[in-house]
């Protein structure tokens, strides 16, 4: 197998508009955009529906609402996820909440304020159409949901609790204490579990994606290797979905699922997908600091512990008092300092900047410098003293209470936090750092999440999404839910009409020969007997993506990034070392895989990064920002999705450019001031 050598030079700006990126979006008012096209989609009859086979690949919060919603219809899908149930889908770990237009606290939230949110938010970096859908679909969800039987939080008269996330002014998010990803997925898996049981869903836990079958031009099937018998198979369908997650794992170090990863979609871009914004990356600013050079997972703190908890760093550099020993006037709430009217919830992409500033600047805390405070002393105090007779209680009986209700509301991220620091947060600050948490970045798909393969589409953190540059918290559950149990279910018809009748069988040459390749490459991976582990590899690309396409970008930092991975990639394949055998459960040969298709991407990663020569959200080039800091974009020349197309192993890819027109918000400089 060949190793794609490196693509050091930027590429030069691509014509706008390219042909290959038709977004479809409706003609129309922007409110009624998505009404009509759902009248104007095709509907394909009950009776028909049976003879339709859908591929669903992955089972999270995405792909199980996708499957169960398309079982429920009547069509005939197969699922496949890598773990050895849906239920342990890297969704479970989401802690925070659910966003959704409801309006219950009566402040101000609509339909219009939660996609207003969302595209500034995003730093005008997304479709006005998408993402004003996913903001009408929200509310839907919850309802959904309930009906489920999942357990969201209540007031003390019954009805729904919300709180608040970054870059709101409202309180709009759903949430079942710190574990809303599993209780929403425990809603989905039912749901699937439903359809398995009718027959209309048949499930392959423990089976990987490892390519895409093209034929004539359409995603009609794929291949997979079953990961306790080695088997490697085909399967055929109408249609394939991909809701595969995210690829934050490029990092090594982040929030993510350690088994997260790129392939599925990595594969399919190799087949012909677009890969749309991969440098939009997501660095949330509240994750427990990395405590040595062997960890290998970073944990994250929950964003809902910024309604609480207040971030400080001391004033004075070096400080090495502890934190109960530095007076309040010595202390910088620098949240609260630079953008007073969103504080200490102010963006994701703002805060960690804001965080690694004052690190930057030798004030940060904890070893290494590399920490600032999470306190939530001012919230125990306010809570205690709120409760009945709270005035004329004792000090200590004010924390008493005051640290009963945080733990009503945080209690499980406050015992994670301490099974991991083994410090007691209710008594002395969280330390905090930002992580890698989430990716922007994914296949190209059009409104109907249709990538510009036909056949192909794509839901959840996979594809490129409705997050611009910057995703606000408690927006990927809404994402993923929305694209699963309200979107694709109406647009796939669209592409299915045409094609009844048309599913290949797999012994057709097209899946053959995908099924040799995956052979062959597996092969390769077992014959290397090189002498550093797979794992090596993974930490030494993520301390160049880190460190060099991380927080902060340069043009140099990029240009080392893009000179040191080639020669990774090239040494990895001569002296990678893979034990044990194809034919088993071989968890070394699954990373190996994974592994070698994130020395790829993690090159595009930095040619995308490289090539938008301005500030936005989460990708912040050192270049361009303004005085004070703050990210400066350039929509005169960047005002678009730039999506990456494969040319073949050792040639450059082809960036083309979808513009972002903007016809309802005008895009200006955001400010959380
Ligand atoms: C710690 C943490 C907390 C979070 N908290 C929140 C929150 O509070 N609110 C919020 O909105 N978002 C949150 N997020 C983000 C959110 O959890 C994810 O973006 C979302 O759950 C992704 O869902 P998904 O269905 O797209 O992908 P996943 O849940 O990652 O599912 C991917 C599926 O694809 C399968 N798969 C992948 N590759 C293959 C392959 N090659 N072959 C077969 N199957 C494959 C996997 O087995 C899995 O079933 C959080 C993220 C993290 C890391």
């Amino acid at each position: 197998m060949s190793v794609p050598p490196a693509s050091l030079q930027p590429t030069a700006p691509a014509s706008i508009g390219s042909p290959l990126l038709n977004s479809s979006i409706p003609s129309g008012p922007l409110e009624d955009k998505w009404e009509e096209h759902k009248f104007a989609s095709k509907l394909i009859n009950p009776a028909n529906r049976r003879k339709y086979e859908i591929i669903v690949v992955g089972s999270g919060l995405a792909g199980a609402s996708a499957a169960a919603s398309l079982g429920e219809m009547g069509y005939k899908v197969k699922c496949f996820c890598y773990q050895d149930s849906p239920r342990r889908a890297h969704s479970i770990a989401a802690q925070g909440g659910i966003n959704a237009a409801k309006n219950y606290q009566n402040d101000g939230d609509s339909v219009y304020r939660l996609f207003y949110d969302t595209i500034k938010g995003g730093d005008f970096r997304s479709r006005e159409a998408n993402v004003y859908r996913l903001a009408e679909v929200s509310a839907n969800i919850i309802d959904q949901c309930v009906a489920q039987g999942v357990p969201f939080a209540r007031e003390y008269g019954g009805l729904l609790a919300n709180r608040s996330f970054g870059g709101a002014q409202v309180s709009r998010t759903f949430y079942a204490r710190g574990q809303t990803g599993q209780q929403l997925l425990l809603g989905a898996y039912s749901a699937l579990n439903r359809q398995i049981a009718e027959g209309s869903v048949t499930m392959f836990p423990r089976t990987e994606m490892l390519d895409l079958v093209l034929v004539d031009g359409h995603a009609k099937g794929i291949v997979v290797r079953n990961m306790v018998t080695g088997e490697i198979k085909s399967h055929a369908a109408d249609a394939v979905i991909m809701a595969t997650g995210g690829y934050g794992n490029v990092f090594y170090l982040s929030t993510n699922a350690k088994g997260c990863n790129v392939t599925a979609a990595w594969r399919a871009h190799k087949k012909g997908a677009l890969f749309a914004n991969p440098c939009y990356t997501q660095i949330h600013p509240t994750c427990i600091p990395v405590s040595g050079d062997y960890q290998s997972k970073l944990t994250l703190m929950s964003e809902s512990l910024r309604n609480d908890g207040r971030v400080w760093a001391p004033q004075k550099k070096a400080d090495q008092r502890p934190p109960d020993q530095i007076p309040a006037e010595e202390r910088d709430y620098f949240l609260e300092r630079k953008y007073p009217s969103f504080g200490n919830l102010a963006p994701r992409d703002i805060s960690s900047r804001s965080a690694k500033e004052a690190c930057d600047d030798g004030r940060g805390v904890g070893p290494g410098g590399l920490g600032v405070y999470l306190d939530f002393a001012d919230a125990i105090k306010r809570y205690g003293l709120a409760t009945e007779g709270g005035a004329t209680l004792s000090e200590t009986d004010v924390r008493t209470r005051g640290e009963a209700i945080v733990k009503e509301k945080y209690g499980n991220l406050f015992d994670i936090y301490q099974q991991i620091t083994n410090e007691n947060a209710y008594k002395v600050p969280m330390r905090i750092y930002p992580a890698v948490h989430y990716t922007m970045g994914g296949l190209w798909v059009d409104y109907n999440l249709m990538s510009n393969v036909p056949g192909l589409f794509v839901l959840g953190e996979a594809n490129f999404s409705d997050h611009g540059a910057n995703r606000l918290g408690a927006s990927a559950l809404m994402q993923g839910l929305a694209d699963g149990y309200f979107v694709v279910p109406y647009t796939i018809g669209n592409y299915l009409a045409p094609e009844i009748g048309k599913r290949p069988v797999t012994d057709r040459p097209e899946f053959q020969q995908a099924e040799a390749a995956v052979k062959e490459r597996t092969q390769q991976f077992l014959g290397l007997k090189g002498r550093r582990s797979v794992d090596h590899f993974h930490r030494e690309l993520g301390r160049i993506t880190w460190d060099y396409c991380g927080m902060a970008r340069t043009e140099k930092s990029l240009q080392r990034a893009l000179s040191q991975i080639p020669p990774l990639r090239e040494e990895f394949w001569k002296n990678v070392n893979v034990p044990g055998e194809g034919e088993a459960l071989n968890v070394a040969l699954e990373k190996a895989g994974r592994v070698a298709d994130f020395l790829e991407f993690g090159e595009l990663m930095c040619l995308d990064a490289l090539d938008r020569r301005e500030s936005c959200g989460g990708h912040f080039r050192e270049e361009y920002q303004y005085p004070d800091g703050e990210a400066k974009r350039d929509d005169e020349h960047f005002q678009h999705v730039a999506a990456w197309e494969f040319k073949g192993e050792g040639v450059k890819s082809e960036r083309h450019v979808e513009p972002l027109i903007f016809e309802e918000v005008h895009p200006s400089v955001r400010s959380y001031k």
